[in-house]
């Protein structure tokens, strides 16, 4: 058994069942056990593989995003440009290398990258070291109060989510338990007092599972907080739903193959699905302005991703030529990552509607 399994099963013997998310935390971001803390999980080696890794093209075309929102506000200098959750830190690299193409903006960019994974910030140090980034471990520490870029690729889907399971009498939370072999679901006896399930499922039928995660929506309420006390846009990619729905999206992957979210806690990474409706409805109630989400397909082919294909295709060899289309059409067909992926952008009020939106 793992540390992070011994830890888990001590603390549940002491204290009772975990909730989903209280599981989720620890698994992905135990100080010293956390899926997050110790590997860099990215990558055919490793266990997932996101858009940036799949191509170029995504990072340079987001840093295009980037710097024409940066002109749109007046090209303010210093202008916060933050990433959160940067991985190896290939989505920011990408995205200052095409950025370079707009005078002033890479020497008036404050780096902030949000990260709490010791391995991943030294891997993000040589990707874009050269740009002087400040780490962070939590979006609260950022210095606001200027001009803000707020970038986020798979980074929503990473945060712990309570689940809620649908009986006659109410929801009753589902709970992590341990038996003799290892970790098993339960549901709380009792149905939870004001479940904080979102209005459009709360009817939904016996035996439904709803899924909401509080630390998505502190953290959204907090970004949207300060795009309208300061002018900026935060891009948020993610794959989920645009309208909140029932299902339980919870899932372990490792070395690209699905796993039981229970078995090897630390060793998978566990995600869900991201409630777009949930992100939108906080940020609009905070007063920011909200645009998309739009499949990630119909995003980039709007941003223009067939014409960076061609221009690499141009002065690329013939195998290469064939690795650029693949990986457009992965990025975008809906059968790959252009659908179930979304984009969505947050704005201070008044700021106008963001390319490919
Ligand atoms: N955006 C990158 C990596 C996605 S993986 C890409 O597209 O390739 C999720 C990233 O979020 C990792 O860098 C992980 O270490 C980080 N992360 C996960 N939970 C976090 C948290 N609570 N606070 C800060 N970073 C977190």
């Amino acid at each position: 058994m793992s540390v992070l399994a011994a830890h888990l099963r001590q603390r549940i013997s002491e204290n009772g069942p975990l909730t989903v998310a209280e599981y989720m935390a620890e698994a992905l971001g135990n100080p010293e056990h956390g899926y997050y803390m110790h590997r860099d999980p990215l990558g055919r080696a490793g266990d997932f593989i996101t858009a940036p890794e799949v191509s170029q093209m995504f990072g340079e075309l987001l840093g295009l995003w980037c710097a024409d929102r940066w002109q749109a506000m007046g090209g303010p200098d210093p202008v916060n440009l933050v990433e959160l959750g940067p991985g190896r830190g290939t989505l920011m690299a990408d995205a200052l290398r095409a950025a370079e193409g707009a005078p002033g903006f890479i020497d008036a960019v404050r780096l902030h990258l949000v990260e709490t994974s010791p391995v991943l910030r030294a891997i993000q140090e040589r990707a874009v070291g050269s740009h002087a980034p400040v780490w962070l471990d939590d979006l609260t520490d950022v210095p606001f109060g200027g001009p803000t870029l707020v970038l986020a690729n798979e980074f929503f889907d990473a945060l712990p989510v309570r689940q809620f399971e649908k009986w006659a009498d109410g929801w009753h939370e589902r709970l992590v338990d341990i038996d003799s072999d290892g970790f098993v679901w339960t549901v709380a006896s009792q149905p939870t007092e004001d479940p904080p399930i979102p209005s459009p499922v709360r009817n939904s039928p016996d035996g439904s599972i709803a899924e909401v995660s509080p630390t998505s929506r502190g953290l959204i309420n907090l970004l949207a907080a300060r795009l309208v006390a300061a002018p900026g846009t935060a891009l948020i990619i993610d794959y989920g739903h645009s309208e909140s729905a029932v299902g339980d999206t919870l899932q372990a992957v490792k070395g690209h193959r699905y796993h039981d979210p229970l078995a090897e806690p630390g060793e998978t990474d566990i995600t869900a699905h991201v409630d777009f409706a949930v992100l939108a409805s906080v940020a609009e109630a905070v007063g920011a302005a909200v645009h998309g989400p739009v499949g990630q397909g119909m995003f980039l082919e709007t941003l223009g991703i067939g014409i960076r294909a061609e221009a690499l295709a141009a002065s690329a060899g013939s195998e290469q030529t064939v690795e650029i289309a693949a990986a457009r059409r992965r990025l975008t067909d809906a059968g790959a990552m252009g659908s179930l992926f979304k984009a969505m952008a947050v704005t201070s009020p008044g700021l106008g509607t963001p390319p490919g939106f």
